[in-house]
């Protein structure tokens, strides 16, 4: 099947949102279509999340595109990731930043999402499997933070391990609907911007939702 019609139709449609020109070419570069189940193959450039298993999600890439954006990577940033999932994301960061941590709860999709990456030659990119505590703080600080997955508010934890002028990209709200939000950290306060709604799986664990609630 040839999908290639389907990825142009895709970057057209983001570049009407986007404009950030390094994210659109890491969008162009990176073939989804790895990263989806083989059920879902000829969807892999629709734009809305898919299915990867264990009731998680690849997320949509118009949503992917607008998070990295906003985390305003460069070169040399350091960037940690919550929620490997596919490995998708991962792979649009580590086309833009000089490192990646990326931290996922459910082993069997940090180790799927580990040999796709290595398979692509992503040597910058390091998958964690998480602890009880949120993110990654033995390589703390950060230039900047995602999480893929829902949180109920901003983790101090996660300001925490990020550098002064760092930023957060995060989804809040409820376990059904929430707020996608930019976190800049100033030297004694935070300062938040809106970039859109949003509905994520939760994210698990301290200072975020019990599995079961
Ligand atoms: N960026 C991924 C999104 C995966 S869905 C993609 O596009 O494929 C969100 C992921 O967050 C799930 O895989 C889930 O297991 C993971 N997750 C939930 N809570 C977590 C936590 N506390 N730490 C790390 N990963 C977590």
């Amino acid at each position: 099947m040839d999908l290639s019609k389907s990825k142009d139709d895709l970057l057209r449609k983001l570049r009407r949102e986007i404009d950030d020109e390094c994210v659109l070419d890491a969008m162009r570069r990176v073939p989804r279509d790895l990263f989806v189940t083989a059920v879902n193959y000829a969807y892999s450039y629709d734009d809305r999340p898919l299915p990867i298993g264990e009731g998680q999600t690849i997320s949509q890439p118009f949503i992917v595109a607008l998070m990295t954006q906003a985390l305003r990577l460069e070169e040399t940033s350091k960037v940690l990731e919550l929620g490997t999932g596919s490995g998708y994301q991962t792979a649009i960061l580590a086309e833009l930043a000089g490192q990646v941590v990326s931290v996922e709860r459910l082993p069997n999709l940090a180790m799927s999402a580990k040999v796709i990456l290595d398979n692509l030659g992503y040597t910058k990119v390091s998958i964690h499997i998480a602890s009880d505590a949120l993110g990654w703080p033995d390589y703390a600080p950060y230039d900047a933070i995602l999480v893929t997955a829902a949180a109920p508010k901003v983790p101090q934890t996660l300001i925490d391990q990020l550098k002064i002028g760092g930023r957060l990209v995060i989804p809040v709200g409820s376990r059904w609907e929430q707020n996608l939000v930019q976190v800049i950290k100033h030297e004694d306060e935070r300062e938040v911007s809106y970039l859109t709604a949003c509905r994520f799986v939760p994210l698990i664990g301290e200072d975020a939702w019990d599995e079961e609630s």
